[in-house]
């Protein structure tokens, strides 16, 4: 998410919300762009009657809902700022506030046509921050002569909706389309998305009133991986990383790799963090290989800053011989995702 840009926070209903269910002490999570709103949401959240602690800690998705935070800190209600709901829990009652971008895509999605010219049939897809943006640039593209498709599979909230792991709605429609306008800041989701459908991905940044491709990137990744999944079918010791984020926790996918590696004569370790980072990896210099069971991303877009192949489940998949490369490729990294 991108800083400093303007996003409507929905102060009225954190007031309302509060009052309404009588909270006296509130949990603030914030996406790492909207950080430096927490003193200023802390201070609406205090006048509504609740003593407010904003999480300083990072939080990357919905994945990463402070609940056992919320718990030890005895808030008796967790706020969650920048993402849709994406899992129910019953521990900690939590509202979602979305922040929703008030920046307009018209310029993004006229500057994005030209790219688009040698195709007919396109796929929309954006951020929880711009899905009420949707229909006007499926109807600005319309006019172009296209063709357009918004997918829906209720998996996430909204159509056209996709998170850093999840493109269900653009893989529902990829065999209809012949590539995709992806709306919104920054390449991570357009580069997702890729990878997701294998389809050509045009990025129309309204913050940056600019569009571009991302198939450069969508290329260097795949090669990447490819020689991170050679390099594992070489390796004899093996480390399988749990997440410990509440929607990134994978325990029992965990146990079935360590018995599939062990049946391969692999000497597998489990190991189990919040944060999966090179520092942390560092630490374990005799593993040759991570499995990673939490967030995919950090394998697929960090993948540079580690010293030992860092795999998706997908990506064991083909190591183990489950799935074959040409799968992997065609059907996307996120089969196994959040
Ligand atoms: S697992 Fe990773 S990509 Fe998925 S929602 Fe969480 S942080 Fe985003």
């Amino acid at each position: 998410m991108p800083a400093r840009a303007s996003f409507y926070l929905e102060e009225e209903m954190l007031k309302d919300e509060i009052e309404r269910r009588n909270a006296k002490r509130v949990l603030i999570q914030l996406p790492e762009g909207l950080k430096a709103e927490g003193p200023r949401l802390a201070m609406i959240a205090e006048k509504a009657g609740a003593l407010a602690i904003v999480s300083a800690d990072p939080c990357y998705g919905a994945c990463d809902l402070a609940i056992q935070e919320a718990e030890d800190l005895g808030a008796d209600l967790l706020i969650h700022f920048g993402h849709s709901s994406l899992t129910t829990q019953q521990r900690v009652p939590t509202i979602y506030l979305e922040a929703k971008a008030s920046v307009g895509i018209r310029e993004s999605v006229n500057q994005a046509v030209p790219y688009l010219k040698d195709w007919k049939s396109l796929g929309l897809a954006t951020t929880v921050q711009h899905v009420d943006m949707l229909s006007e640039a499926r109807d600005l593209l319309i006019k172009t002569g296209k063709s357009v498709a918004i997918g829906y599979t209720g998996k996430l909230k909204y159509a056209g909706q996709v998170i850093g792991c999840n493109y269900s709605n653009g893989k529902a429609i990829a065999n209809d389309v012949e590539a995709f306008l992806f709306i919104g800041g920054g390449r991570f989701h357009a580069i997702g998305l890729a990878l997701a459908t294998a389809k050509p991905v045009i990025v129309a940044d309204p913050y940056e009133k600019r569009a571009y491709a991302v198939d450069g990137e969508v290329q260097r990744i795949v090669k990447q991986r490819w020689a991170s999944i050679h390099e594992a079918e070489k390796a004899e010791k093996f480390g399988v990383l749990i997440g410990l984020k509440s929607r990134q926790e994978k325990l029992d996918r965990a146990l079935q790799i360590k018995e599939k590696l062990e049946m391969e004569e692999k000497k597998t370790t489990l190991f189990a963090l919040r944060e999966v980072t090179p520092e942390a990896l560092m630490q374990f210099p005799t593993v040759e290989v991570f499995v990673n069971t939490a967030c995919p991303r950090i394998s697929l877009d960090d993948a540079s800053k580690f010293l030992k192949p860092v795999l998706t489940l997908d990506e064991t998949s083909v190591v183990l011989g489950e799935m074959s490369w040409e799968k992997l490729c065609k059907e996307g990294w996120f089969g196994n995702a959040t």
